[in-house]
């Protein structure tokens, strides 16, 4: 993981609630961190918009599933480096 200045909890500057693992850079919505939820219904699909792709409810969704699943690998991989 590449070093950076952010704690690695605080709250998420969309929905308030507490993130954990660094959480997720919220641009283009905001300046600021926010959860693995807000970045995967929120802040994804936003990007994607304006790359001109629009997703449907299930696929924000699936997108969520497979973004944790994602990430819960990348955690247990740094887990086991330390
Ligand atoms: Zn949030």
């Amino acid at each position: 993981m590449n070093k950076q200045n952010f704690k690695d909890t605080g709250k998420c500057c969309l929905c308030k609630k507490e993130y954990t693992h660094y959480g997720n850079n919220a641009l283009p919505l905001k300046d600021g961190r926010c959860c693995d939820e807000c970045n995967a219904i929120k802040v994804i699909p936003e990007r994607l918009k304006s790359a001109g792709i629009i997703l449907s409810e299930k696929d924000t969704k699936k997108l969520f599933k497979f973004e944790k699943r994602a990430r819960e690998k990348i955690w247990k991989q740094n887990i086991k480096q330390n």
